[in-house]
């Protein structure tokens, strides 16, 4: 205890100012803490050897430019006393800060001191006692920060706000609201067109062709914008474009105007380790900027796109590729690249291929070109069906009257006459009984009959409304009658027409198949 100042000391004051720091107020200022050690340390009688700022870099971990130099200078015995203004400057990490406190200075023979909390390693100190105690509590500190923002966050992104960095390709941030997204015209033809080609049925593989060869930029190239996503450093500015990237644009509803966001985030306060969120997880607000594709064909593009990387490097797509599904056990039915010997090309079970050691499911293996030549037939056919029938009813409802919704309509006013007439009897019996003009028997009978009237016609009225809710959407049904007209007309049908019209095909071991349709009228042909 008594042995004060027998050493030189060669100072080292240390200096750390985070962006959290910054918005906490002027008190942790550089220049605020510069003085304050400066004067501390003048106080002491000793001289500053150097002095080591970290400006806008976290407690939580010690990779700061000037820490390592002021390690370095510990190493090579430049100085050989460390003062902060107090601990959390050091670091806002109980185990690292420890460490250092507790193993590290003492054995390279430091001095440390945080001059606010009391702590000097030079003394048994009663602030020394405190040191570990300290250091949870910064622990702590960091904690609770990083959830706040984290919240902040969440909180912003729940309202549909941007408070992402640099948007995706065919994006810019408003320059007018820093939480809002806008086309950015130098990128958004490029999104356009992406989804135009894979809606015609391009895989991303020859899309990545196309783009490529018509030297449609990148974005490195565009604005060589440093973006930190992972395919940067492959597409970076060789004009080259990555099927990764496509396929990510593609998959991103962010498009459709719809905010997706917290899809990834960092595991915890002290790593910056990012990982991928589980899709529940995302926050999703819809509408909130100007879509660059239709909600309509991004659901189509979703349905074309290979599901599975291995088959991302497929270069071209069958018909039924991606809709086709096996009756026994539900996985994808695949279809297999023709044998070599006769040209064919075969289904097969993916789960049965992936496992068949394992004795499950069964093959399937069908022969794909005449499987599809059925289905072709077999959807022509139910169409045909499908539009005469329509033909029919058309030329009967004509008889009956123009318009089913118009007449539905017409009755739902009715009833709400009628109802308003109910309930201003009740009044009126609700009236005569105060005035005694019935008696109370009476208006109880009476008033049950009209409540019960009343009931009925509410649920009359909730049932029409709810017919002209499900049967008001015309536009639909128009646009899928042309589709099937279309398809009918067509010699060889599109893979795009096949997706925009069939849910999904289930194919039995026994050759079944179930072929399920967009339309629900359709289904039940
Ligand atoms: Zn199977």
């Amino acid at each position: 205890m008594n042995n004060v100042i027998t050493k030189d000391y060669k100072v080292a004051i240390y200096i750390r100012l985070s962006r959290e720091d910054e918005k906490q107020g002027e008190s942790e200022s550089i220049t605020n803490q510069r003085e304050f050690l400066k004067s501390w340390v003048s106080e002491q009688g000793y001289e500053i050897s150097d002095i080591y700022v970290d400006d806008g870099f976290s407690g939580t971990n010690f990779n700061r430019p000037s820490f390592q130099r002021m390690l370095n200078d510990i190493e090579t015995g430049k100085i050989n006393m460390v003062v902060t203004k107090d601990m959390s400057r050091l670091g806002r990490d109980y185990i690292g800060t420890g460490e250092f406190i507790e193993k590290y200075f003492p054995a390279k023979k430091v001095r440390y001191v945080a001059v606010t909390d009391g702590i000097d390693t030079e003394y048994d100190s009663s602030g020394n006692d405190m040191a570990p105690f300290k250091a949870v509590f910064n622990d702590m500190y960091a904690k609770d920060i990083s959830k706040k923002i984290r919240v902040a966050l969440r909180t912003k992104q729940k309202q549909g706000l941007w408070v992402g960095g640099c948007p995706p390709l065919g994006y810019m941030i408003d320059p007018n609201d820093k939480n809002h997204l806008v086309p950015d015209p130098e990128e958004d033809y490029i999104v356009k067109k992406l989804f135009s080609l894979a809606l015609e049925g391009k895989t991303p593989y020859q899309i990545r062709l196309i783009l490529t060869e018509e030297n449609i930029p990148t974005r490195a190239m565009i604005k060589g914008k440093v973006n930190n996503r992972i395919n940067h450093a492959i597409e970076s500015k060789s004009g080259i474009w990555n099927q990764k990237t496509i396929k990510g644009i593609l998959t991103n509803e962010l498009y459709t105007g719809n905010m997706v966001q917290n899809r990834r985030s960092k595991v915890n306060y002290k790593i910056k380790k990012v990982v991928n969120n589980r899709k529940e997880d995302w926050i999703i607000v819809e509408n909130t900027h100007e879509a660059l594709v239709s909600k309509n064909d991004f659901q189509t593009v979703q349905k074309m796109l290979p599901k599975t990387s291995i088959r991302c490097e497929k270069k071209i797509y069958r018909l039924l590729d991606g809709i086709l599904f096996c009756y026994e056990c539900k996985h994808r039915l695949g279809i297999c690249n023709p044998r070599k010997s006769d040209g064919r090309t075969y289904t097969v079970c993916n789960y049965y291929r992936m496992n068949s050691k394992y004795n499950v499911c069964t093959s399937h293996g069908f022969n794909y070109d005449y499987l599809e030549q059925v289905v072709i037939n077999t959807i022509k056919n139910i169409a045909l069906n499908y539009l005469n029938e329509q033909e029919l009813l058309k030329e009967a409802s004509k008889l009956k009257f123009e318009n089913p919704i118009e007449k539905i309509k017409h009755e739902l006013n009715m009833l709400k006459e009628k109802q308003e007439n109910k309930i201003s009897n009740l009044d009126k019996i609700y009236m005569d009984k105060i005035e005694n003009k019935i008696s109370e028997d009476m208006y109880n009978r009476i008033s049950a009959k009209l409540y019960k009237e009343i009931d009925d016609i509410k649920w009359e009225i909730s049932e029409k409304e709810k017919y002209i809710e499900e049967n008001n959407g015309t536009e639909q049904e128009i646009d899928y009658k042309n589709l099937l007209e279309e398809f009918i007309s067509m010699k060889e049908p599109s893979r795009e027409m096949i997706l925009r019209l069939v849910d999904r095909i289930d194919v039995h071991a026994d050759k079944q198949l179930d072929i399920y349709f967009n339309f629900k009228e359709l289904n039940n042909f």
